[in-house]
């Protein structure tokens, strides 16, 4: 897919005021610092679309981007951040969780994962909740850059291990990314691309 378009709509933290368009829609979530903005930033040809910001749990929002008229990229706020505060933390926990529960548009989530990292149990956490709510969601590993192409095989194996440690049948569908690269771009575009064709 080309982007042709890729158009601020609105930051809120409320659900109910996503926009209304019945548009396919594809949120993008994962751990502060993970490279979610640089990883939209490459995905939609824009060098400042998402904040890349080197101030962990700065995006603290729900953002609605429009991609070529025809589905929205959602920007959902980094989770984890130690230095933000627990009432914080319990106000993005809760509209998260509603943005996953009552957003009738949301197609497909991408979770970033850090290649580099061992499973982090926030982030195993959260790919159970996303399972226990139905929410069909995939992995997109970011940074893959950083350790080089031979060892990204045994980064996911690795990682593989411990999701199905942690209770998951299969290792959910991946992909493997670099924003300084664009390695994944392609890939992650074609799978939405697919998913809005049918
Ligand atoms: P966010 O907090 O998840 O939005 O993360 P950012 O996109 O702001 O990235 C956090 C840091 O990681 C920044 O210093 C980025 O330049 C860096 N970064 C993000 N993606 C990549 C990548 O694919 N490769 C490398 N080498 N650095 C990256």
């Amino acid at each position: 897919m080309k982007i042709n378009t890729a158009e601020f709509i609105i930051s809120n933290s409320e659900v109910s005021k996503c926009p209304k368009d019945p548009l396919p829609e594809y949120a993008f979530i994962g751990r502060s610092n993970v490279g979610k903005s640089s990883l939209i930033n490459m995905l939609t040809n824009h060098k400042n679309l998402a904040k890349t910001s080197s101030k962990p749990g700065k995006t603290q929002l729900i953002n609605h981007f429009k991609i070529n008229s025809n589905w929205f990229l959602v920007d959902l706020p980094g989770y984890g951040y130690a230095k933000v505060s627990k009432r914080t933390k319990e106000i993005f926990q809760k509209f998260i969780t509603d943005y996953f529960e009552k957003r009738e548009q949301l197609v497909c989530a991408f979770v970033l994962i850090d290649i580099r990292l061992e499973a982090q149990k926030i982030d195993l956490e959260f790919i159970n909740y996303l399972g226990v709510t139905e929410v069909p969601f995939c992995i997109v590993f970011t940074k893959a850059d950083k350790i080089g192409k031979t060892k990204i095989d045994s980064h996911i194996s690795a990682y593989k291990k411990q999701v199905l440690a942690n209770g998951w049948e299969e290792m959910p569908q991946h992909f493997v990314t670099s924003s300084t690269e664009a390695l994944g771009k392609e890939s992650i575009l074609t799978f939405i691309d697919d998913i809005n064709q049918q």
